[in-house]
């Protein structure tokens, strides 16, 4: 089975995040894992203003997807994508992606291998216009194919979650000793059920190296302070954060023991899929699946940075319109 462990690196407010991020990475690269590491453009842009070659060039080593171009600064995507139609979602969000589609080629030297969502969340529009900037896959999708696995959706390869450890247990020995075991059981019984592909989602580092996360005391509920009034998260005490990447090593280290596993980025996982033929899913097959689709993007409304009106509910319909594009690989 091949596994795909990901992180999201994209603290715009605290510049101690980029070393938190370096360390991530070395981390991950000392254990011997391959990850793709999700990275907003806003983000490759401060870390070249920064001069913080160091960073990059520890980031470069893995693969590099581009996590919006500002994440949770408003309009957020799915904000934006709940009140446009297909053609006028695709046009903004051309213009909103395409920026950070530029920063993340220009900062770390290739086109992003995905197109992850903030916050899980997302609107299928964003599918037809990074396909136009040459963006072939998206990850942490809320659409699904029988049998769960890596399918595509308005042309774009989708890879949907998986089993996870958590970042906020990484501060606690116990907690995040019990993740590590639950994720090794999620896997090897996905194994064992023949599943092709999982995806492992290892954290993000700003919140390795916080108490919280990076947007909640900025942009809770919509709020949008202008940048001089951004206020950094709280740190965690220096105990906390060594016993914290003591357990995300621990994490990394886990998972490339795992027997039967083959680590393998998203750019890696997109080569392997890209000329494969999918097949339509049957009309039945589409009833079958939307429930839990439904349920994904029902969830997206517990992203707290979402404004209190955000109404999903032109989401849900454009992308029940579409599931006729869904392909499954056998
Ligand atoms: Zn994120």
């Amino acid at each position: 089975m091949f596994v795909t462990a990901l992180m999201d690196v994209e603290d715009l407010v605290a510049p101690e995040s980029d070393d938190i991020a370096r360390k991530c990475a070395e981390i991950l690269s000392e254990e011997g894992v391959a990850a793709t590491l999700c990275v907003v453009g806003e983000k490759a842009r401060l870390l070249r203003q920064r001069g913080r070659d160091d960073v990059i060039d520890a980031l470069r080593r893995h693969d590099i997807g581009l996590h919006t171009d500002f994440h949770s600064v408003p309009p957020t995507i799915a904000a934006a994508m709940a009140v446009r139609d297909w053609e006028d979602g695709i046009t903004e969000a051309m213009r909103s992606e395409g920026p950070g589609a530029a920063a993340i080629e220009s900062v770390f030297g290739s086109v992003p291998s995905c197109w992850g969502g903030p916050g899980n969340t997302w609107g299928p529009q964003v599918c037809a216009a990074i396909r136009t900037l040459g963006i072939p896959a998206f990850v942490y999708a809320h659409t699904q194919v029988p049998g769960g696995g890596v399918h595509r959706f308005a042309g774009c390869l989708a890879y949907p979650n998986g089993p996870s450890v958590s970042d906020t247990n990484y501060q606690e020995d116990a907690t995040a000793e019990q993740d590590r075991e639950r994720l090794a059981d999620r896997l090897k019984t996905a194994a064992a059920a023949g599943s092709a592909w999982q995806q492992v989602f290892l954290g993000h580092p700003t919140r390795i190296l916080h108490e919280e996360f990076w947007d909640a005391p900025n942009f809770l509920g919509g709020a949008n302070p202008p940048r001089s009034a951004w206020r950094p998260a709280r740190q965690k005490s220096p105990a906390d954060l060594q016993r914290a990447l003591d357990n995300f090593r621990r994490a990394a280290r886990m998972l490339r023991s795992l027997p039967g596993i083959e680590m393998r980025t998203i750019r890696q996982m997109n080569a392997h899929f890209e000329g494969a033929a999918g097949s339509a899913l049957t009309a039945q097959q589409q009833a079958e699946v939307w429930p839990g689709i439904e349920r994904n993007l029902a969830d997206m409304k517990g992203w707290p940075i979402l404004p209190p009106d955000f109404d999903a509910a032109n989401i849900l319909n454009l992308t029940r319109a579409r599931l006729n594009t869904l392909e499954q690989f056998t």
